[in-house]
């Protein structure tokens, strides 16, 4: 597996940070030392020099090594490898399967989200509920995929004998089709059916059984030789039939001629009636298609697309023999309309407030379908997608334009309908080069392309074929467009986690390199020796960090627009934070450490008593003495440091009081577990020389915790600050 944007960020800022750190450690060995030695010996007496040379320059080398593991997060590729782990485990749960690492974070950033309709944004659960034959109008009634419902003409239960017509529609409808209706149990007594193939299909099984015509029965009749399947682009399907025991009364009997072979066309309305030259009228008999004819059937069609209604043309056309070959071109024109089925595909109920929810973080949603315009643009207002301003636009459009125009297109284009795959591709594309992060969902062979090429690309679990997941970068276990949004959301939460640990590791490394460098040129001991610096890094700041990649989510994840694609984790409130952290921390450990420094100096060398303090400690020869006490204070300062601050990092933004001191439970046990630590290598006497410390008295642990206070404090400070100046812009 490849290393995440993300990651490869990181590395270069560690390598940033080393090649800073390498600097630093240079001028920090020579100047120590200068401090260590006496220059001007290397001239009176370079033997004596050299002598004390050899002696200084373990304990000057240790200092720069102490340096180069104060300067580099040693904690941090591990935290950033578990966060995304943990990321994924809790997108599982919310029905999004990440199959690379890196969508974890792109997702993060994601500002259109291009959803199919059929499906994700609505159930797929399709009935028929509209019939339109020769000008009349039938409603059919009844829900769901039980077979019981009633056709009604005018007002009243229709006489199928009166109008042949839908019967035949209905039989055509039936025969070029895949999908079955089972019995899948019963319900208190009732059976319950299920649905096996494309829904489209099976509302028009539901719908022939509801005039009690039934697939597997017309299958024996009729059986199927030969066959175009539906496809996408094509947008349209067609069945060849051998009659066996028809009678002039079936459907396809031309008066007493019974024809030997019959073809069954249903699809896009436009594209079916393109190739009819004829129209079956109510009472069975076909005509020639006229203009006024033609166009009655197109101004049916709109305006059962504006009710929201998918629809579906059926046609069919009589061979005496087995046409050879059987392709689109050779066999779908000189066709016979029948009718109209209009189908309704409820939207999901959870995708309006989750469209809602995309738009208040500045996601916008864009509906892609094979439907009409009037279709989509009906379902796109009835759940909140269509932005005032907006528009509907058909995939054709986009073949005649010029790139830039294309580009233009997409920025207020909310629906595109009539989209075959390649649109797609345009579509991504378009959106990429105008700078958005787009995600693309699909679920057939001929999405593959788009998924790849989109940001995020989503494929479909259930109805989605292996090719389509295989190029996708995350799949749906629900088919559910609210699902990718809860992605979004999640992505976020896991991006802004990563940041708040970033920024707690790197400020305490930089405080830390702050510290020995002011001490080294101060001339005064190291406060912080190698083996405190490495516990200090991975054990007092790595538990913390790991429980920052659990936090829930700060409040406002949602309501701020997506992060600039390339913009640093290390953004600008980050860096202002880190200045001010460093200044703290530094201030509150080296504090610690000079009163350390002064008491040692009280108890045993008389310090005159109008003696400046800061000048006499710097100025004193502090070659060879043992200073563990305010030693001690500077690591258990900066220890505290951390472990208050962790806190308040809990939030980029929002106050500690606002997201609930205690509301992260890992924090506490990662709080508490580095606090045992701490008091057991402070007061366990064989810890002690390993880690060089000491036994601290009551004044001075109320000192150090005072001072430790101080960063947790300035943070919460900066943090209202940026509220308010955020209030400012906003
Ligand atoms: P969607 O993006 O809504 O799934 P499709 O490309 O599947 O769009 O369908 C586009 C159009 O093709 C539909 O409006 C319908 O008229 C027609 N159609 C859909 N499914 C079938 C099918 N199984 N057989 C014939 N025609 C279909
Ligand atoms: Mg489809």
């Amino acid at each position: 597996e490849e290393e995440t944007p993300l990651q490869i960020r990181l590395d270069e800022l560690g390598k940033q940070l080393s090649i800073a750190a390498l600097i630093i450690v240079g001028i920090v060995f020579v100047t120590a030392l200068i401090n260590q030695t006496d220059p001007g010996q290397l001239f009176s007496q370079p033997l004596v020099y050299f002598d004390n040379f050899k002696e200084q320059i373990t304990e000057v080398f240790i200092i720069a090594v102490s340096l180069a593991i104060a300067a580099v997060p040693e904690g941090l590729p591990a935290v950033v490898t578990i966060t995304l782990a943990l990321g994924m485990r809790e997108m599982v749960k919310r029905h999004a399967l990440i199959r690379r690492l890196s969508s974890v974070e792109t997702l993060g950033s994601a500002s259109v989200i291009c959803s199919d309709k059929t499906g994700t944004l609505t159930q797929n659960e399709m009935t028929a509920v509209r019939m339109w034959c020769d000008g009349e109008t039938f409603e059919i009634t009844g829900d769901g995929y039980k077979p019981e419902g009633r056709f009604i003409h005018e007002g009243d239960r229709l006489d199928f004998s009166e109008h042949p017509a839908v019967t035949t529609t209905l039989w055509a409808g039936l025969l070029a089709n895949d999908a079955l209706l089972e019995e899948s149990g019963r319900n208190e007594g009732q059976p319950t059916y299920r649905m096996v193939g494309d829904p489209t299909e099976g509302a028009l099984v539901v719908a022939a059984a509801k005039a009690a015509l039934r697939r597997e029965e017309m299958e024996r009749t009729f059986p199927r030789v030969a066959e175009n399947p539906f496809d996408s682009a094509r947008k349209v399907m067609s069945t060849l039939h051998s009659v066996k025991e028809a009678t002039p009364e079936s459907p396809f009997a031309m008066g007493d001629d019974i024809p030997r072979f019959a073809l069954c066309v249903k699809g896009a309305p436009d594209v079916v009636l393109s190739g009819c030259s004829h129209i079956q009228r109510l009472n069975d008999e076909s005509a020639p298609l006229s203009p006024e004819l033609r166009q009655k059937v197109l101004d049916a069609n709109a305006s059962l697309s504006r009710e929201a209604l998918r629809v579906l043309a059926v046609a069919y056309r009589v061979f005496d023999h087995q046409p050879e070959p059987m392709t689109p071109e050779t066999v779908e024109h000189d066709l016979i309309f029948i009718g109209l089925i209009g189908l309704i595909d409820p939207a999901r109920p959870e995708v309006k407030p989750a469209i809602q929810h995309a738009r208040g973080a500045s996601i916008r949603t864009v509906m892609i379908t094979g439907d009409f315009p009037d279709t989509a643009r009906a379902i796109a207002q009835n759940i909140g997608l269509l932005q005032s301003g907006h528009t509907v636009l058909p995939g054709a459009a986009l073949d005649k334009m010029t790139e830039a125009e294309v580009r233009e297109a997409v920025q207020t284009t909310d629906v595109f309908a009539r989209v075959s795959p390649q649109h797609k591709v345009m579509i991504v594309d378009a959106l990429r080069k105008t700078g958005a992060v787009a995600a693309m969902t699909g679920d057939g062979v001929n999405d593959a392309p788009a998924l790849k090429r989109a940001d995020i690309g989503v494929a479909m679990g259930i109805t989605g074929t292996d090719v389509a997941k295989e190029s996708a970068d995350m799949v749906l276990t629900d088919d559910n467009y609210a699902s990718i949004v809860a992605a979004v959301e999640q992505g976020r939460i896991i991006y802004s986690n990563i940041r708040k640990f970033v920024f707690f590791l790197l400020s305490s490394n930089v405080a830390e390199i702050m510290i020995i460098f002011l001490a080294t040129l101060a001339g005064v001991p190291t406060p912080l020796t190698a083996i405190q610096l490495l516990w200090l890094n991975l054990i007092t700041d790595g538990a913390p960090a790991l429980a920052l990649a659990m936090e829930k989510g700060d409040p406002d994840v949602m309501t701020h627009p997506p992060r600039p694609r390339d913009e640093s984790i290390v953004n600008r409130s980050m860096q202002l934070g880190i200045v001010i952290q460093t200044i703290t921390q530094t201030g509150a450990v080296l504090g610690a450490f000079m009163l350390g420094l002064l008491w040692h100096l009280k108890a045993g060398t008389a310090m005159p008593p109008d003696a400046n303090p800061l000048l006499f400690i710097i100025r004193y020869d502090w070659r060879g003495v043992d200073v563990q006490t305010a030693e001690t204070m500077a690591f258990v300062t900066l220890s505290l440091c951390e472990l208050f601050r962790a806190y308040t990092v809990r939030s980029e933004r929002a106050s500690l009081f606002t997201i609930g001191v205690f509301s992260n439970r890992y924090m506490q046990y990662a709080v508490g577990l580095s606090l045992v630590l701490l008091f057991l290598v402070v007061n366990v006497p064989f810890l002690q020389p390993i880690f060089n410390t000491h036994f601290l008295s009551l004044t001075e642990w109320s000192i150090v915790v005072g001072l430790s206070l101080v960063p947790a404090l300035s943070e919460e400070i900066t943090k209202a600050y940026l509220r308010w100046r955020d209030a400012q812009t906003a």
